[in-house]
C-alpha cells in the first residue's frame, strides 16, 4: 500500500479510541508520540481526536477523517471484549464485511500455546479485519493492527488508515517496523529550527514580525511563550531538503533582523548558558547580591552552568534585606553599596535584586513589585520587574530580565 500526495501539505490525523481516555482516567499519550513521528517524516497532523467506545461515533468519525486526511493513524480498540469497536468500525465505515484473517489466528492461537494457556474463545475476533484490508502483525501483544488503503476519489486523493493497539509498549513497535515504511514518502522535505527570544511580550514580538506569523505562510512561524522566553518555531515545507532548509534560513535571517538583540539563541538554549558563555569568552566575573525578588533563583542558574566556578565571583541571597526603603530608593541605594563592593571585590559586574513589596492595585488586582539592577564600578542599570500572578513565574522573568541587561551590555562590549 502507498500514498500519493501532491500539494506541498501531506495532512495527518491521529484517532485515539477507549472510554479509559474520554472519562479522563487515562492520559492519551499515544498521539503525542505518533504525532512527533509524522511530523519527522514531513507529515502535518491536523487533529486529534479522542473518542469513546462508541460504534457510531468511531464509524462516523473514520469516514470525516479518511476524507479530509491522506494518512489517519487510530490506537485503541482492538482488544477481544465486546467493547473493542475498531474492526467493525472500520469494516462498516468503508463498506466492506469482515473476514478472518488465517495468518492472523495462527499467530494468536500460538502466542497463547507459548504462554501455555487456553485461548478464549472471544480472541478469535482479534484475527478479524475488513476484506480489503491488511493484518499488521503482533510480535510484542496478542491483537494486530489493520493497514486500509481507501482509494482516490474526485474529490479527494485517498487515504491510508492503520489502527495499532492502545498499549504504548505493542503501539510503538508496529508503527517503527510495520507502519511507518508506508508513510516515508509523505512526498514533502521539513525543515524545523527554534529561535529563542527575550525581551517582548508575544503580541509585540507577533507585531514585530507582521506578516511572517500570517496563517497559511510557507514556512510557518509560530509563537510561544514559556516563563517569559518567547521561542519562534520555524517549520518549512518543500519537496526537498536543500529547498526547506534554504526558506527555513531565509526566515529565520528576516526574524533576526526584525528582533535584533532579542535573540539569545537557538534550540533549547537558555538566556544564563548564553551570558555566562560571553562572560567566559570575555574573561570577565559576575557578583549576584540578590533579595527575595529573585530569591537565588539568578545563583541556581549561573552554578548550573559548566565552569560556573570561572564566571561567578560570589553569590550572596539577602533575605534580611527587607527595609521597604530599598525598593523606594532602588538606584541610590544599589549605588551607595556598590561604591564599597567594588573596593573590597574584584569582579566586573554584579546583578542586584531587590526585597518583594505586595500591593494592592486598582480593582483588586495585587501586583508584585521588584527591581533589577546591573552595576559596574562607574555604572548603573535597572529594570522594573513588577508584575502580578505566580512567584515562581515572577522570579524567572526577573531573572531573566537581570541576565538579559548583562547580556547586552557583554554584546554590546564585543562590537
Ligand atoms: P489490547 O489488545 O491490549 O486490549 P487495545 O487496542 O484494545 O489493546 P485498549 O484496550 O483500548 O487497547 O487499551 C489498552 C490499554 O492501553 C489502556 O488501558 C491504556 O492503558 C493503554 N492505552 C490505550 N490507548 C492509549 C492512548 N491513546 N495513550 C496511552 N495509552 C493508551
Amino acid at each position: 500500500m502507498g500514498i500519493a500526495v501532491t500539494s506541498t501539505t501531506a495532512c495527518a490525523e491521529i484517532i485515539a479510541i477507549g472510554t479509559e481516555l474520554t472519562c479522563g482516567s487515562k492520559l492519551d499519550t499515544n498521539s503525542q508520540w505518533l504525532s512527533r513521528e509524522l511530523e519527522s517524516l514531513g507529515w502535518t497532523v491536523m487533529r486529534h481526536t479522542t473518542l469513546a467506545d462508541d460504534l457510531d461515533l468511531i464509524i462516523e468519525e473514520l469516514q470525516a477523517a479518511a476524507e479530509r486526511s491522506q494518512a489517519v493513524l487510530i490506537t485503541g480498540g482492538l482488544g477481544p471484549t465486546l467493547d473493542d469497536l475498531t474492526r467493525e468500525a472500520m469494516a462498516a465505515a468503508f463498506h466492506q464485511p469482515l473476514v478472518r484473517d488465517a495468518e492472523s489466528l495462527q499467530r494468536i492461537e500460538a502466542m497463547f500455546a507459548a504462554r501455555g494457556r487456553p485461548m478464549p474463545a472471544r480472541n478469535v475476533v482479534q484475527a478479524d479485519r475488513p476484506e480489503q484490508a491488511a493484518a499488521i502483525r503482533n510480535d510484542w501483544g496478542t491483537a494486530p493492527g489493520i493497514l486500509l488503503q481507501v482509494p482516490a476519489t474526485a474529490e479527494n486523493s485517498g487515504c491510508l488508515l492503520a489502527a495499532m493497539p492502545g498499549v504504548p509498549a505493542e503501539m510503538r513497535p508496529m508503527f517503527e517496523h510495520l507502519v511507518r515504511p508506508h508513510l516515508l514518502d509523505s512526498g514533502i522535505q521539513m525543515c524545523r529550527r527554534v529561535i529563542r527570544t527575550f525581551g517582548y511580550g508575544e503580541s509585540e514580538a507577533e507585531r514585530l514580525l507582521d506578516g511572517l506569523t500570517a496563517r497559511g505562510r510557507n514556512p510557518e512561524v509560530g509563537i510561544t511563550a514559556s516563563e517569559a522566553v518567547i521561542s519562534l518555531w520555524i517549520t518549512a515545507r518543500a519537496t526537498t531538503e536543500e529547498t526547506a532548509r534554504q526558506m527555513c534560513e531565509e526566515t529565520e535571517q528576516q526574524i533576526r533582523q526584525r528582533l535584533g538583540v532579542a535573540v539569545f539563541g537557538d534550540g533549547d538554549l537558555e538566556l544564563h548558558d548564553v551570558t555566562a558563555g560571553l562572560l567566559q569568552q570575555q574573561h570577565e566575573t559576575v557578583a549576584l547580591l540578590e533579595g527575595t525578588t529573585t530569591g537565588g533563583q539568578l545563583a541556581m542558574w549561573l552554578t548550573e552552568t559548566p565552569d560556573s566556578d570561572s564566571v561567578l565571583h560570589e553569590a550572596l541571597v539577602l533575605p534580611a534585606w527587607d527595609n521597604l526603603d530599598v525598593l523606594e530608593h532602588w538606584p541610590q541605594h544599589v549605588q551607595d553599596l556598590m561604591t564599597g563592593y567594588f573596593r573590597s571585590h574584584p569582579c566586573h559586574w554584579v546583578l542586584l535584586s531587590s526585597p518583594i513589596e505586595d500591593q494592592q492595585a486598582a480593582a483588586g488586582v495585587s501586583v508584585r513589585r521588584g527591581m533589577v539592577a546591573l552595576a559596574t564600578a562607574i555604572e548603573l542599570e535597572t529594570a522594573d520587574v513588577s508584575m502580578s500572578g505566580n512567584l515562581a513565574i515572577f522570579r524567572q522573568r526577573a531573572a531573566r530580565t537581570a541576565l538579559n541587561l548583562l547580556r547586552r551590555r557583554l554584546l554590546a562590549a564585543r562590537t
